[in-house]
């Protein structure tokens, strides 16, 4: 079976990554000039490539050229620079202040090294992003690297299966092109670190796959984002920023707010104002407006048709539309909903679909968000930073945006990752580079001195204990 490129043909996988391990053990990715070296290189294919890779998104998901350059592109640019700037600093070992009397005098390091040979698998959502910002730590970190990028997103996934043996070390760096098979066989490699963005199904897959050889593991996953409108939230504030982050790229973000929690008093104007901002942002046809995108695949279409279909007609406030022909499905807010749904409030919706719950009492909001998995992002409206510390302080996330949706994801010096089910370990920024590196405690003992040691070895009495 082939995408718009042949699959990596499923015998060569093992051998590419014994290729890799090779590679790696010569050293050549550990040298910090190759690294900066092969990280501009990376920056180089973004930048000579924006209009490529803008088309293969736009082929892909109907991705807005803004939203391709600012979500896909820039971070990873801005990642490779600020890499490449700190890369000395980053690498450098870390000497520890003592604590123990007996090496008083020696030398302790912290060495950072890289993990060996790392395996990083995308999704579809992001394809360019969620690639290429974990491949810039694991270049930075020193590791040779085996992508396999999301076949789901054929085009983006054709594109950097072409570009990135042009650009960078053939190596230390290879790319396998497929699908499940591909990805199963990849799993059943020697691997020194998995890192892995995708559904928690297919996480456990890979968490287990990491299990049997006890590899470590980055899992970058999703889940329902709830979003908190608290009665002193500014109420157009909150309408922009929440249908921005809600209908970004058709809602299939993995931050995306999967469900509102407002108070009861502020139901009407707020679908009052989401109507009209929605009307301001796509036009009265959003199906028409360049700026709304497309569902990836049939499948994904017809999971969030049919969770369209069961909604009761009276129930959508806004949208409802959908177009199987084109892939479309309306900016579609859906009220009258309670935790218990068992058509919007199950799954992570990843689509343009917004359930919207009341509540009374603020503390019921924490109770719905505490009743269900822990988030990887949780929202919070409010002009009041103490009400907004009230939630944070009663419930669990993987991170949080306080008057905005998305734009904690976007800011790569803070750690992004999840909890539990939403994911563990994190990355972009400083954590990129931690999250592909092995601190490696190493001691250098003083050879001589040894009259200093003599109290360790048998035979032991009383005074050597004391000591
Ligand atoms: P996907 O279908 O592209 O799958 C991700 C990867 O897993 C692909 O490379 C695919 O080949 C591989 N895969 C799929 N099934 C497999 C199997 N049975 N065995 C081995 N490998 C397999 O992406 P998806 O899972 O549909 O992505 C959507 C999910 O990812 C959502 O839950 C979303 O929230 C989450 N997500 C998380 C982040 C994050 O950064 N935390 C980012 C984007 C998406």
């Amino acid at each position: 079976m082939s995408g718009l490129l042949p699959y990596t043909a499923l015998d060569q996988i093992p051998t590419t990554v014994n290729d890799l391990r090779s590679v790696f053990n010569t050293g050549l990715t550990k040298s910090l000039d190759f690294r900066k070296q092969q990280l501009q290189r990376l920056a180089d294919l973004c930048l000579e490539n924006t209009d490529a890779l803008i088309e293969a998104l736009n082929k892909d998901l109907r991705k807005h050229k803004v939203e391709s350059v600012i979500g896909e592109i820039s971070p990873v640019v801005d990642e490779c620079h600020f890499m490449i700037k700190n890369l000395n600093k980053l690498a450098k070992s870390e000497q520890t202040s003592k604590r123990f009397l007996m090496n008083a005098t020696d030398k302790t390091l912290v060495r950072k090294e890289p993990k060996g040979v790392v395996l990083i698998i995308g999704a579809w959502n992001y394809p360019v992003n969620l690639l290429l910002l974990p491949f810039v730590g694991a270049i930075a970190a020193g590791n040779t690297v085996l992508l396999k990028p999301s076949e789901v997103s054929a085009n983006t996934a054709a594109l950097i299966t072409e570009l990135i043996p042009k650009y960078l070390s053939q190596d230390a760096y290879r790319v396998v092109n497929g699908g499940v098979s591909e990805t199963t066989v990849a799993l059943e490699q020697r691997f020194d670190h998995m890192f892995y963005t995708g559904n928690g199904a297919v996480g456990k897959i890979v968490m287990t796959a990491a299990a049997k050889q006890l590899c470590s593991v980055t899992l970058e996953l999703g889940g329902k984002s709830p979003t908190v409108i608290a009665p002193d939230a500014d109420l157009d504030v909150t309408v922009h920023r929440l249908a921005w982050g809600k209908f970004y790229n058709s809602g299939q973000t993995c931050v995306a707010p999967d469900y509102v929690l407002i108070h009861k008093p502020l139901l009407k104007p707020f679908i009052e104002k989401l109507r009209a901002f929605l009307e301001k942002s796509y036009g009265n046809k959003p199906q028409a407006s360049e700026s709304y995108g497309r569902i990836v695949s049939d499948r994904h279409f017809d999971r969030l048709k049919a969770m369209v279909d069961r909604i009761d007609a009276s129930k959508i406030a806004i949208g409802g539309q959908t177009d199987a022909s084109d892939r479309f499905i309306a900016p579609t807010i859906v009220t009258d909903i309670s935790n218990d749904d068992a058509n919007l409030m199950v799954e992570e919706i990843f689509g343009p679909i917004l359930p919207v719950l009341v509540y009374d009492d603020l503390q019921e909001a924490v109770d719905i968000i505490n009743s269900r998995d822990y988030p990887l992002a949780l929202y919070i409206f409010s002009k009041n930073e103490k009400t907004a510390n009230w939630v944070l302080d009663r419930t669990q996330s993987g991170g949080c945006c306080i008057n905005d949706t998305l734009m904690h994801l976007q800011e790569l010096s803070l750690p992004f990752g999840g909890i539990g089910p939403s994911g563990q370990g994190n990355y972009h920024g400083e954590r990129s580079f931690a999250a592909f590196t092995h601190e490696r405690t190493t001691m250098y003992k003083d050879a001589s001195a040894e009259k200093v040691n003599e109290v360790k070895y048998p035979p032991y009495n009383e005074d050597k204990y004391k000591v």
